[in-house]
């Protein structure tokens, strides 16, 4: 059995030890058995401690019956070991173990609300509720008395208990199963609850408890939150965020909002001028295209490539086009950078001519899918070199047709 040194001491960043076993793994990779360790394995929503044995790096740790595998790319050579863990690391699960046990505790007393998961992930920790609903107004209350109770810097204390002795303790959270000894985690005047994870000191350690955001996950509240130097590292990046912001939109912070309504509005009324430019301009170019088209058996057949053009411009000139009866529009428009090509094929009401099989037949030259029936269909492609004989292809389809 592995002497866990973390269990009484979080604060252990270097130990040495001797190597008791070792085991092959897959990938190449050795797990490493010491006589004692300070790493924490992987467990109880926490991820496992990283660090180096006799500078050897240790990618991961976890638990085994009552061993604790170091996985370890190479074996250290000697059996006394100098090993020292990734404090950084630890130290940052550390802030965001102890910020879940102070919001949980925050929760269950404002809320009556229990955890029911906690997971601590690699940007932000999650714990779930059981509540069935949730409000912004209770996310700011439970964030706002949480870091009440980190500025009163209170001590956390480890204990070992019983079944005998646990009574003594206020608990928020009783044992899962039956047990000899147990580990509480007890945050003075605030919490205390089973737990084998690292923890810090005292509140104060922690810094700042920051929920990002809430939502409901599996008929429970989901709560998204950062602790410590996570949280200045959130406010930092949202910091830089709304500078950069206020410097392209030329307004202060507090403009920001408006300003941007200003810009949405504008951008709405140059859409709605374009949009009416477009329809105009589409006027204008069907009644040169029909002007210009010579018919075939008394159809106008009018064949013409956008350049330039999105989907719907391509749309609304084969609209405009089909409004005069006795006439087919086989269109293309391209894309501004050339990369896509969209199809239009429609006829006028009066005629019969059903585009989606003409359009089918077109397709490949074009690489493209798309669909349609009846008087008009389209489709678009990512080859844009044959559109002309995409278009020659559906006029000679129409003409056999007529
Ligand atoms: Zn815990």
């Amino acid at each position: 059995m592995t002497d866990l040194l973390f269990q009484n001491n979080s604060y252990i960043r270097q130990f040495q030890s001797r190597i008791k076993k070792t085991i092959t793994l897959p990938n190449g990779n050795v797990g490493v058995v010491l006589e004692h360790t300070a790493f924490y394995p992987e467990g109880g929503g926490q991820p496992s401690d990283k660090g180096q044995i006799n500078g050897i790096p240790v990618n991961d740790v976890y638990s085994e019956g009552s061993d604790i595998i170091h996985v370890m790319s190479d074996l250290p050579q000697a059996v006394a070991v100098e090993a020292a863990i990734d404090w950084s690391r630890r130290f940052d699960h550390m802030q965001q173990h102890s910020g879940q046990h102070i919001l949980s505790a925050t929760c269950h007393e404002l809320f009556g609300a229990a955890t029911v998961g906690f997971h601590l992930g690699a940007q932000s920790s999650q714990i779930d509720l059981d509540l069935p609903g949730f409000t912004d107004e209770q996310m700011n209350a439970a964030e706002q008395l949480s870091n009440e109770m980190l500025y009163g810097n209170k001590a956390v204390r480890i204990h070992q208990a019983t079944q005998a002795t646990l009574h003594e303790y206020p608990l928020r959270k009783q044992p899962a199963k039956d047990f000899a000894a147990i580990r509480l985690i007890e945050i003075e005047g605030i919490d205390c609850c089973p737990c084998g994870g690292t923890h810090v000191a005292a509140t104060g350690e922690i810094g700042m408890i920051k929920i990002r955001s809430w939502e409901r996950k599996n008929n429970a509240i989901r709560l998204d939150f950062v602790c410590g130097y996570r949280a200045l590292a959130d406010y930092q990046y949202k910091n830089l965020l709304i500078k950069e912001l206020s410097g392209r939109l030329s307004a202060p912070g507090p403009q920001l909002l408006s300003t941007l309504d200003k810009l949405f509005n504008k951008a709405d009324e140059t859409n709605r001028q374009l949009a009416a430019a477009r329809q105009e301009l589409n006027v204008q170019l069907a009644g040169n295209l029909y002007r210009q088209t010579e018919p075939e058996k008394g159809i106008k057949i009018i064949v013409y490539q956008l350049l330039n053009s999105s989907p719907a411009d391509v749309a609304g000139l084969a609209k405009q086009l089909v409004s005069s009866p006795a006439t087919v529009a086989l269109l293309a428009g391209v894309a501004d950078d050339n990369s896509k090509v969209h199809l239009v094929f429609s006829c006028s009401p009066d005629l019969t001519i059903n585009m989606g099989p003409i359009l089918k037949a077109a397709l490949p030259l074009i690489e493209g899918k798309g669909g349609g029936n009846g008087s008009s269909a389209q489709g678009g492609g990512s080859s844009i070199k044959h559109t002309a004989d995409a278009l020659e292809l559906a006029r000679q389809a129409v003409i056999q047709l007529l």
